[in-house]
């Protein structure tokens, strides 16, 4: 009997690196179950986009991406997952997917799909399963390993959508936290990412994100814990200790969204300028050279030339590495969707250009800064004759491969930058 065909499967995400773990942990089901994981722009059975609905640009990408995979085949299995799936605001057009999936049915999706593919009739996946229940990638996809603490957000912030479609702030026990990292270990992973959408909210029983993290680091073996993401609410002197061990990235981004008080309590954001300031000065007064980077979201209902300049001065004085800049987007159903002043778009890009021009520069001098220094790297790709990877400050670097491969620890000295934008750090191994 001939074996039967591979099936193909193509994935498409969009949006936050949760979404990324997710698909991630999706890939790696399908590829166990014997599936070929082909690019999104190729002909394969079955096509899974997950969606992100933050802006309006973000639900026509989704659509888009809908539109692409009918084209690669009309017969296949699209299924759409994710935020936009789960926005009971969202607007499909001419080409619907097969199924629409949101994000508490979506660790379902295997089972979906393979139904499908088999000829049996499922209406939509069950959510029986948890927002936790994603394995842990083994594929070797990225060198670093996503793990999930943490989902949905009480926050309410009045411009976000994403409590509406993410559902209220849901945290994993921490054993099960530290399992999964144990298991990415093992597979070779050298550094773990924590991933959430509001992990500085972490608390399941009795432990915090502080005693989560302190946990994590008690795990024996050579890696790296980057924290990434967090609001500047819900963490202390503790976690700040916490960076003075060496396996703890020196590294945060620090959700700002804006300098001026006034937009920040329309916003509904629960800190100040002057407390978020002061939390900078904190860890700061620790560690110097801490890598600090944000995000600025850019005409918010009622903001003024005032409010904007105080949110590039802040960007300046803090020299946050890199900012992520968005525009405002009114999102129905949200407090700000019919707030008075609304920005029209011409001011919204000259604003966002202005915070780019800002983020590039203190790019350039924060980078700059580590010249002549030496950095832990952690070795990821090839790039012809040299090695792209990180180091522990969170800064790219090339280094000439030489003997090296890739997920090793090398300690580099930074000798140079390139000319790219942005640029990279350029490295040698320390003699
Ligand atoms: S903290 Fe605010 S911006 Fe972040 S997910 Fe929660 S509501 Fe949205």
């Amino acid at each position: 009997m001939p074996n039967p065909p591979i099936r193909r499967i193509a994935f498409k995400t969009l949006g936050c690196r949760l979404n990324q773990y997710e698909t991630d942990s999706l890939e790696a089901q399908f590829r166990r179950a014997g599936y070929r994981i082909v690019d999104y722009r190729d002909h394969a059975d079955a096509y899974v986009v997950n969606t992100c609905t933050v802006t309006s640009r973000s639900d026509q990408k989704s659509r888009n991406s809908i539109h692409q995979a009918t084209r690669s085949n009309n017969d296949a299995v699209v299924v759409l997952t994710g935020c936009m799936a789960s926005n009971r605001h969202s607007v499909f057009d001419a080409a619907r997917p097969t199924y629409v999936v949101g994000n508490s049915g979506k660790a379902d999706i295997f089972a979906l799909v393979d139904a499908h593919l088999n000829g049996e009739t499922i209406e939509s996946a069950s959510s029986a399963k948890s927002v936790f229940d994603y394995e842990p990638t083994d594929a070797g996809v990225h060198t670093r390993a996503m793990i999930k603490i943490q989902d949905g957000c009480d926050n309410f912030c009045s411009f976000c959508i994403i409590p509406y479609v993410r559902g209220r702030a849901v945290s994993r026990p921490p054993g099960e936290i530290c399992e999964n990292i144990r298991k990415v270990l093992d597979f070779g992973y050298r550094e773990v990412t924590l991933t959430g959408v509001n992990i500085g909210r972490y608390r399941h029983e009795d432990a915090d994100f502080e005693d989560l993290v302190e946990s994590i680091l008690q795990i024996p073996g050579q890696f790296r814990l980057r924290i990434s993401s967090l609001e500047p609410i819900g963490f202390g002197e503790r976690l700040i200790d916490m960076f003075d061990q060496e396996h703890l990235a020196p590294h945060l981004h620090l959700c700002l969204q804006s300098g001026s008080d006034k937009m920040l309590i329309k916003m509904k954001r629960m800190y100040s300028v002057a407390t978020y300031r002061k939390m900078v000065d904190r860890i700061r007064r620790r560690h110097p050279d801490f890598n600090l980077t944000t995000d600025i979201m850019v005409g918010f209902p009622g903001e003024t030339e005032e409010d904007f300049e105080r949110s590039c001065q802040l960007a300046r004085d803090i020299g946050f590495s890199h900012i992520h800049t968005f525009k405002y987007s009114p999102r129905k159903g949200t407090p700000a969707w019919r707030m008075p002043g609304q920005v029209c778009a011409q001011v919204k890009t000259r604003r966002s250009r202005l915070v780019h021009e800002i983020s590039k520069s203190n790019k350039q001098r924060y980078y700059a800064s580590f010249i002549g220094r030496n950095e832990v790297m952690l070795t990821e790709k090839q790039v012809g004759a040299k090695l792209s990877g990180y180091g522990q400050y969170y800064i790219p670097l090339l280094i000439d491969r030489g003997d090296l491969t890739s997920n090793q620890f090398v300690t580099a000295t930074i000798t140079g930058i390139t000319d790219e934008s942005p640029p990279r750090l350029i490295a040698e191994i320390a003699a």
